[in-house]
């Protein structure tokens, strides 16, 4: 890529091109700033056929919102789309530089990460194959679809307890403790009071659509089944950067101020990597915030 477009230094290097890393990025272009965006393809969401809660796009396949976005911001001049990995970062405000697995190089005035959170997700055997299809950690995202059929929560550690909590709107609930969570009497005086039944063999794996077998050899069919992963940053470059972190009850991320500003100048983050609650909805709102806060750090360098 020896273009002279590619030789100028970009106004702002978009490390994830998911939903937030492309909100971000449009409200760049928007302003008519040359804007490189890398990213992997990786989206936190790819396990999951249908997408749910974001506004216009409530049902819709979550590649497919990706693909509308990505020609969306691909009809503007200033960008430049990398498919690949940015494995290193370095460099200070107008002088920063990005690695590419390829060995490429880029250059830009200014870094925003988006590159999201993996999830952790129990060592329960069958569990990864139905992870986004009938295992779930959201139930504004999928407990709709359950049609107020029985619902499991797979307990992984306190947080099980609130999900517990608040599963009922979606139908009967089981909390199965799985030696991950002990529960005291008024947790369990709180949950009878709600209706949640409490299963405490423990989990030895899942069958059929989710039917959990315990280690007594009973089964349990569910409609779905509920875990609270711990996330952690999917990529290993915020931390190389030197950026501040937080841990949170879903796991550390990234802490940022109001302007989404991370702890190094210049170095901007938004969505799931550096933002709780999350969703596609709060991803694409806090990337557009973002974006403009990138785009007013180049219009007023001191503010
Ligand atoms: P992501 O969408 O995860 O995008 C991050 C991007 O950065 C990826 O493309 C990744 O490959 C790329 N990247 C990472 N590191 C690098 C690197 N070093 N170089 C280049 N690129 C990199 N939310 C909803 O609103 N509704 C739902 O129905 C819903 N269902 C879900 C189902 C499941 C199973 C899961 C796990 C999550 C679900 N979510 C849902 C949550 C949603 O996926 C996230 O909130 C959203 O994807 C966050 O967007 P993001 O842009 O911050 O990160
Ligand atoms: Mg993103």
């Amino acid at each position: 890529m020896s273009d002279a477009l590619h030789d100028r230094p970009n106004d702002c290097i978009v490390i994830g091109g998911g939903y937030a890393g492309m909100s971000a990025a449009l409200q760049l272009l928007r302003a008519r700033r040359r804007v490189a965006v890398v990213d992997a393809g990786q989206r936190r969401n790819r396990f999951a056929s249908h997408s749910h809660g974001f506004l216009g796009q409530d049902g819709a396949d979550p590649a497919e919102i990706a693909r509308i976005a990505r020609a969306q911001l691909s009809a503007y001049p200033t960008l430049t789309w990398i498919e690949g990995e940015a494995v290193e970062a370095s460099g200070a405000p107008d002088a920063f530089r990005v690695t590419l697995a390829s060995g490429e190089v880029l250059h830009g005035r200014r870094l925003l990460l988006a590159t999201g959170v993996a999830d952790a997700l129990p060592q329960v055997p069958g569990l990864e194959a139905r992870w986004g299809r009938s295992v779930f950690h959201c139930p504004y995202c999928h407990g709709y679809e359950l049609d107020l059929g029985p619902v499991g929560v797979i307990a992984t550690g306190p947080m099980s307890l609130h999900q517990a909590q608040m599963l009922p709107d979606w139908g009967p609930t089981t909390l199965l403790t799985d030696a991950a969570l002990t529960l005291d009497a008024a947790a369990r005086r709180d949950l009878a009071a709600r209706g949640v039944a409490v299963e405490e063999t423990p989990v030895a794996g899942l069958e059929d659509e989710a039917t959990v077998v315990l280690s007594d050899g009973r089964r349990l069919a569910f409609a779905g089944l509920f875990v609270a992963t711990r996330s952690a940053p999917a990529s290993p470059l915020p931390a190389a950067l030197g950026c501040d972190m937080v841990e949170t009850p879903l796991g550390r991320m990234l802490r940022t101020d109001e302007g989404k500003r991370t702890s190094r100048a210049g170095v901007f983050a938004c969505g799931d990597l550096a933002h709780t609650p999350r969703s596609v909805a709060l991803a694409v709102g806090d990337g557009a915030w973002a974006g403009a806060q990138a785009h007013r750090s180049l219009l007023f360098p001191e503010g």
